[in-house]
């Protein structure tokens, strides 16, 4: 069923796209983003930091520089040619086999060695990179805790988490309400529009970064091959983005209208919008490490757990 589901994306990839066809990033287009109405950047980072703190209590991280260097390098590359290029951004590499990736306020960006194994050129990973920086870029996580907070007296989770942000209290209910933030998503998980509007703005970085834009229809092609009909409710790269259908269209009819079929590359010599990209040493390597790295959640994959003995029964 797997196989068939990427030949028909890949059989959509190839799907020519009309002159007139509507775009759906147009309403994204004039866009302009800032902190403003929301919550100043010293204070996001402060919120960012300290969810971070809870993403090292739920997951493992990897150390390995063969595997965490590399991507380091590419976020930070991608990062400079981003809408956002000021905020100092930090990539994590996540010890899970499940295809997930995602990013918090201030700049913290996490791919899990399952998302580094299914990118198969520099450019796809780039792809991926650029969407969570957007999220960072377009302040989506700061907005969906602006209205959290606006209806916390509803649901009556954001108490203390407000503090976080407004006086940079670090006590007890702070940290539990870093932990509820995301345990319920809040700051990771988005709705359709949201996505869409990093998709548009990650295409845009990767072509601003050198990259082949039709990197980006390739990797969606492999989320969806991955993807296969799994939820992953804390949010992610899957967590209600519009369907991968979807999402390469959007990215086409994006390329056909806007992008010409040639972008400027980092030499600023027009590049051919597909062909063959080259991948770094960096990549390669990256790969490699990957590759031989033993997954601590191999044996049980998507929930970052230890393995643990199991009590079976006898047949
Ligand atoms: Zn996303």
């Amino acid at each position: 069923v797997r196989v068939w589901i990427f030949l028909a994306v890949l059989a959509l990839a190839a799907a020519p796209v009309s002159a007139g066809e509507s775009n759906r990033y147009d309403k994204f287009r004039n866009e302009t983003y800032s902190n403003d109405g929301l919550m100043s950047e010293r204070d996001e980072i402060r919120l960012g930091a300290e969810v971070h703190r809870q993403v090292l209590q739920k997951y493992r991280l990897v150390t390995d520089p063969a595997i965490t260097a590399p991507v380091q390098e590419l976020g930070q590359r991608l990062a400079r040619t981003s809408g956002r290029p000021n905020l100092a951004y930090t990539f994590y590499v996540i010890d899970d086999s499940s295809v997930n990736a995602f990013s918090l306020p201030g700049g913290f960006i996490y791919m899990n060695t399952g998302l580094l194994a299914l990118a198969q050129a520099e450019d796809e990973l780039a792809s991926a990179l650029a969407h969570e920086i957007a999220h960072v870029v377009a302040r989506h996580g700061l907005r969906n805790y602006k209205k959290a907070q606006r209806t916390a007296l509803l649901f009556g989770i954001l108490g203390a988490g407000a503090e976080v942000a407004t006086r940079g209290s670090l006590g007890g209910r702070a940290i539990g309400a870093a932990s509820q933030l995301l345990a319920a998503g809040i700051i990771t998980r988005f709705g359709r529009d949201f996505e869409r509007e990093a998709d548009y703005l990650g295409l845009h970085n990767i072509v601003h970064a050198g990259y082949e834009a039709e990197g980006m229809v390739r990797m969606f092609g492999r989320l969806a091959q991955a993807h296969n009909g799994k939820k992953t409710p804390g949010g992610g790269i899957f967590a209600s983005h519009p369907d991968a259908k979807e999402r390469i269209h959007n990215t086409q009819v994006e390329i056909a209208q806007h992008l010409n079929g040639t972008v400027a590359g980092v030499s600023g010599r027009p590049r051919r919008v597909g062909g063959t990209p080259g991948n770094s040493g960096g990549f390669d390597r990256m790969k490699a490490g990957v590759s031989t790295h033993r997954s601590s959640t191999a044996t049980n994959p998507g929930t970052n757990q230890p393995e643990r003995p199991v009590l079976r029964r006898r047949p």
